[in-house]
């Protein structure tokens, strides 16, 4: 009985893993460098803007209704789990650059295609190339 081409695996290579250059590598590692020192900076800001909100709670606080306190509140737990985010986003790049130095970096996940560098840099997280993370999202 013949089927139709699966589509799935139709397109499969044998998983030969290409070689990246030295260069290419050194490339993605200053980019994800240069995203971690960018995190980081942008952590920091963050947390001087809670210790900023959070001494302005203590200073000003005296002529405040019920609302201002609330409106605080809110704005402070908005620059924490912000502040959190970051910290993941710092996590996940310091983690790719482990990886990186392991060799098990930048590889798509479904076809073992180098992922460009340059999508690299802009989403260290990225564990599928293009092509595959277009076929994921159409299904
Ligand atoms: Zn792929």
């Amino acid at each position: 009985m013949a089927k139709p081409a699966d589509t799935r695996t139709a397109g499969r290579k044998p998983v030969a893993k290409a070689t990246r250059s030295a260069a290419e590598t050194e490339k993605i590692r200053a980019a994800l460098a240069a995203r971690r020192d960018e995190l980081r900076a942008e952590y920091d800001q963050t947390l001087s803007e809670i210790t900023e909100l959070q001494r302005g709670r203590l200073t000003d606080s005296a002529g405040d209704d019920q609302a201002d306190t609330g409106t605080k509140t809110l704005e402070r737990e908005q620059e924490i789990s912000l502040a959190n985010s970051i910290r993941e986003r710092i996590t996940q790049v310091e983690r790719a650059l482990e990886r990186l130095d392991e060799g098990g970096y930048g590889w798509c996940e479904r076809c073992a295609d180098p992922i460009p560098v340059e999508r690299l840099a802009a989403f260290p997280a990225a564990t599928l190339c293009v092509k595959c993370k277009q076929l994921e999202e159409r299904r």
